[in-house]
């Protein structure tokens, strides 16, 4: 099968390799399109560490064409999208619900092979069928949307408050999205205008790009933080009004001083959010009732020659989510 394949920090090679064989509980997935993550950026740049080679990728729809003799209730043929996280599901962290922080979990495309490749082999329980209506366009997104709705489900808007989401990149305006449908008002903060007029397009009551901004149109009660600056994790605190709470999805990749004072005389309530857990059918069924857009959120469609060029063009900034179509 042709495959992408990191050798080493910013040098991916298209090769042929042995199509993977499914285990007793895989199914083999033929990937139809994939979605290139901020993970995929890190991993290729050299910023998060991963033993090399390995095909990197985990945001996918396909169709299963092959499967092992334990796997249940699924078809040939079938579309799935993948949750590509495998928690062990025996530690302590794993029985009491909480596999998206198990410290042994297996990660589609950082510790195994992913999804840049004609076919990638997934746990079936992993694997969630697609409905009829949704296009694969809207399907891949399947994945970020659970991560944004984990977020959500960790402190869900109440009525009247005022939030604030930092970051309109892909969880960022996937983030809109939900708060709108909770009902709240929401304010967007980016350094990059044209990702606010795009969560402005989404419902944002405003984009926001300067401190002054912020702190006219706030303080803010309620404050998702999806950036993954060090920076904007400041300028929530400072954005935020006593008593508010603050959930972080970004992840820094360097080390910040914390702003423990105003934390402490705000009485903060600070969150974080990984990934996802059970959300992935709620998240299936919002994208069927037509509540998440995600077409906007697509930048480009690539095939598989050309996710180089889209890693190496990952920080532009007009540039929200590239896809990249693989099938045969
Ligand atoms: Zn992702
Ligand atoms: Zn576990």
């Amino acid at each position: 099968m042709k495959c992408a394949i990191l050798v080493k920090p910013g040098e991916l090679k298209i090769q042929n390799v042995d199509r993977p064989e499914p285990g007793p509980n895989e199914v083999l997935i033929q990937v139809d399109l994939a979605g290139i993550c901020g993970s995929d950026d890190s991993v290729y740049k050299g910023k998060m560490v991963i033993p090399l080679p390995r095909i990197p990728g985990h945001e996918a729809v396909g169709r299963i064409v092959s499967m092992g003799k334990e796997v249940k209730d699924r078809k040939i043929g079938q579309r799935v999208t993948i949750q590509p996280n495998f928690p062990c599901e025996a530690c302590p962290i794993c029985q009491s619900g909480m596999g998206n922080i198990c410290l042994q979990k297996v990660r589609l495309g950082l510790d195994i092979d992913g999804v840049f490749a004609q076919y990638v082999k997934v746990p079936y329980p992993y694997t969630w069928p697609v409905p009829d209506l949704l296009d694969d366009e809207t399907a891949v997104f399947t994945e970020p949307i659970a991560v944004a709705y984990h977020a959500l489900l960790k402190a869900r808007p109440k009525p009247g408050q005022r939030v604030l989401v930092f970051g309109a990149g892909v969880i960022g305006l996937i983030m809109v999205q939900l708060i709108r449908r909770e009902g709240n008002d929401v304010f967007t903060f980016d350094l990059v205008r044209d990702r606010l007029w795009i969560s402005e397009g989404l419902g944002a009551t405003a984009g926001l790009t300067s401190t002054d901004e912020l702190l006219s149109r706030g303080p803010f009660d309620l404050i998702y933080e999806t950036s993954g600056a060090s920076s904007a994790f400041d300028e929530a605190i400072k954005a935020a009004s006593p008593g508010a709470t603050i959930v972080i999805l970004g992840l820094p990749g360097s080390p910040h001083p914390l702003l423990t004072t105003p934390i402490v005389r705000k009485e903060l309530k600070i969150f974080g959010s990984m990934i996802y857990t059970t959300e992935f059918p709620e998240v299936l069924d919002l994208l069927v009732k037509g509540q998440i857009k995600t077409q906007p959120l697509v930048s480009g469609i690539l095939d598989l020659e050309g996710l180089s060029t889209a890693l190496e063009r990952f920080a532009d900034p007009k540039r929200v989510k590239t896809l990249i179509r693989i099938g045969i």
